[in-house]
């Protein structure tokens, strides 16, 4: 793992977000003053200015919100086509990932998956949901 790598998942505002992903499990900040779901992390509420946000499991599925299919690969250990969308969970907050396992609209359903790295920990990739 890279210096610079190790800086960023050991950020104090991030490092929950990427402890509980080696978990497999998505959890987002949730303001317990007014109820608010944010992601990506930040020290207080967007919502209300509080700074009493804790972290909570999301349930890990969502809508596509936006979606582009990429044809022509930034590096060449990267395959094409690829497809980089927004996922609007349930909870409410907006997350850019990729699509894997198979073809997304706009307003499909799509659940969580992890995708193992060998540089740092799990990334969360979303898929097709066969529960609707
Ligand atoms: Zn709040």
């Amino acid at each position: 793992m890279s210096k610079a790598a190790r800086e960023t998942w050991g950020d104090p505002t991030t490092a929950a977000f990427w402890e509980a992903a080696r978990e497999h499990r998505l959890v987002l900040q949730r303001c317990a003053d007014c109820g608010h779901w944010q992601f990506y992390p930040r020290p207080f509420c967007l919502e209300c200015g509080s700074s009493a946000l804790s972290w909570k499991e999301a349930s890990g599925r969502g809508r596509v919100y936006s979606s582009s299919e990429t044809h022509m690969a930034p590096s060449p250990d990267i395959e094409t086509p690829y497809v980089v969308a927004v996922v609007e969970l349930d909870e409410g907050p907006k997350l850019m990932t990729n699509i894997v396992n198979g073809r997304c609209r706009i307003g499909d359903r799509v659940r969580v998956r992890w995708r193992e790295r060998e540089e740092g920990p799990p990334i969360p990739d979303f898929e097709p949901d066969p529960e609707g």
